[in-house]
């Protein structure tokens, strides 16, 4: 800001006097404004317009001299107006990393983050005294670098005592007022999920206020349709939330990472190669520790030794999930766990549904990509909510007919199928439509998708845990001998049905010839711990196996079951795989 003569002459008449609550959100660049100073350094003087909003006045801008108290008036400029001008930032060193040219010091104000290149020595440490939450005062030239702005430090001082606790209470005030999220009117009328709105604006609020803070976002999610329902429109909101808050055109890169993860919980491979690359991340570009976000994932007493594993970093943890839950177990190791099933509600609220409304929560701008989610969520999971009426009215309304809506649930669980362990952000957006910049595309990808997982697979592997209805044990067998008959009704084709729990699992098939006691037996032998028994008939049987080994029991039973020949009729279609729930 640059201080102005009093009272004005020419320019705008008007001088605002901000009331004390007034934050930097009321403020306008090019207005004038009543001001106190409240510093005085050799190249200017510290200003406050109110309790939050202070400033800078450097001394260019005024004759003359003030003191701590004395009243003057100034206008607002920008950092964004100050290129070529040297420039005063106060805040908190949220990363230090080293280049081979400069070392680059990302410093947070009220206003956002802003890059500091300090340059001591090619590739050397400069101020190698600063650490990471150190409180900052840098004076520099404002220059433009890959189109957008940074600071080259011309001197940066380490503020000590009250100074810095002032600078770090200001920064802590403006921090908690831009955390907070956006009031959203639900997308459908549904008191189910709309009595869960303020446990989800509590996450919206903690994962903005974890961009604020500079700390990286890992997102690991359940690899299906509803999984990537839930995780891309969180995605969307707050790569968008990073843009408006750092400079850095990289920062959308580094603070946020989504994963999918194969297992239905969070795995001792996943787990450890989270923190891994969030050591390295630590080490290599002197980054925070990052907050985890489980999305359709990580709400059983399964996920609790990766959570153990996390317990000796600082490394928040954040689940919002719809499986069956283990409170008791989970909730010790988590900052926030919000799952329909602890508002005696179930399943049929699916992740997708309530991480759409969280994406609003963050970033309301991206509701109108995002209308068609909740319905395709819903489609993946085989939501029996009564409001799956209204999601699918609202995704029509968009053009998204029932039969499409659908396609895109298995387009989407047959990407996740061949995408394994890669996030596949682009394949994803388009095939969701979600992010996506060609709506053609859309439509040709997910019906191409669509066909070609038709053509090829009628294997279906279905967490009967998650069917369960509410206080009511699961009958595995009865659950999938269901969802295994509509199948063959809806395909007319060859039909294999697993349906598994943690330590067992239910086998059905139509149209192909099995020998379960036979594969029971090779898998005995051929998965080495898996402690596999069971039987039954040829075609219809159940297995059981060690808890800690289904995965590994699960994949070589389909691909054992992906080599069964089919019965003669139906010979024209071949066995691969589909993934379901
Ligand atoms: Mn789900």
């Amino acid at each position: 800001m640059t201080a102005t003569d009093e009272p004005d002459s020419g320019g705008s008449p008007v001088v605002y006097d901000l009331d004390s609550d007034c934050t930097v959100e009321d403020v306008e660049t090019g207005q004038r404004y009543h001001a106190t100073v409240n510093g005085v350094v050799d190249y200017g003087v510290f200003v406050d317009l109110s309790d939050s909003v202070s400033g800078l006045a450097h001394e260019s801008t005024y004759d003359g001299s003030y003191a701590v108290g004395d009243d003057l008036v100034v206008e607002l400029t920008e950092l964004g107006d100050q290129l070529g001008e040297t420039v005063h930032v106060e805040g908190e060193v949220v990363q230090i990393k080293q280049t081979g040219g400069p070392t680059i010091f990302h410093v947070s104000d009220e206003t956002g983050v802003i890059p500091c290149a300090a340059f001591e020595d090619a590739g050397v440490r400069a101020y190698p005294e600063v650490e990471i939450d150190d409180v900052v005062r840098v004076t520099g030239m404002v220059e433009e670098r890959d189109n957008a702005l940074q600071v080259e430090v011309d001197s940066l001082d380490v503020l000590e005592g009250e100074e810095a606790e002032d600078v770090h209470d200001r920064l802590a005030a403006a921090f908690e007022e831009r955390a907070e999220p956006h009031d959203v009117e639900p997308l459908v009328e549904w008191p189910a999920l709309t009595q869960m709105f303020p446990d989800l604006e509590e996450v919206a609020k903690q994962l903005r206020r974890t961009v604020l803070e500079s700390r990286p976002i890992r997102v690991r999610h359940h690899a299906d349709g509803d999984g990537m329902c839930a995780s891309i429109p969180v995605q969307l909101a707050l790569e968008k939330f990073i843009e408006e808050t750092h400079q850095d055109p990289e920062a959308k890169r580094h603070l946020f990472k989504r994963l999918p993860s194969k297992a239905p919980f969070y795995e001792m491979e996943d787990v450890t190669r989270d923190l891994n690359f969030a050591l390295e991340d630590q080490a290599r570009h002197g980054q925070k520790l990052p907050l985890l976000l489980m999305l359709d994932n990580g709400s059983t007493a399964e996920d609790v030794p990766a959570y153990k594993n996390l317990a000796h970093y600082d490394i928040p943890i954040v689940v919002v999930d719809h499986h069956h839950p283990d409170p008791e177990a989970v909730e010790p190791y988590v900052d926030a766990h919000v799952n329909p099933y602890l508002y005696d509600e179930d399943y049929r609220i699916t992740t997708g549904m309530m991480c759409v409304e969280l994406a609003r929560m963050i970033w309301p701008d991206i509701t109108e990509e995002l209308r068609h989610v909740p319905a395709v969520a819903g489609i993946s999971d085989r939501s029996k909510a009564d409001a799956m009426a209204d999601y699918v009215e609202l995704a029509e309304a968009e053009g998204y007919e029932e039969s499409f809506l659908q396609d895109v649930g298995e387009a989407l669980d047959y990407e996740a199928h061949w995408l394994k362990y890669d996030a596949g952000r682009n394949l994803i957006n388009d095939v969701l439509n979600v992010g996506a910049d060609s709506e053609a595309r859309h439509r040709e990808l997910v019906e191409f998708l669509a066909e070609t997982a038709e053509a090829e697979a009628h294997l279906y592997r279905i967490d009967v845990e998650n069917h369960a209805h509410r206080f009511t044990y699961p009958a595995p067998g009865k659950t999938t001998g269901e969802i295994h008959d509509r199948k063959v009704q809806e395909t007319g084709e060859p039909v294999i049905t697993i349906g598994y729990g943690p330590d067992f699992a239910v086998l059905r098939s139509d149209g192909v010839r099995l020998d379960i006691p036979e594969m029971v037996s090779e898998l005995n032998e051929e998965v080495v711990g898996g402690g596999v028994s069971g039987g039954g008939h040829l075609v219809v049987g159940s297995i059981k196996f060690v808890p800690g080994m289904r995965e590994e029991v699960l994949d070589a039973l389909v691909e054992k079951m992906a080599d069964a020949e089919l019965d003669e009729e139906l010979q024209s279609t071949t066995v691969g795989h589909e993934q379901n729930d």
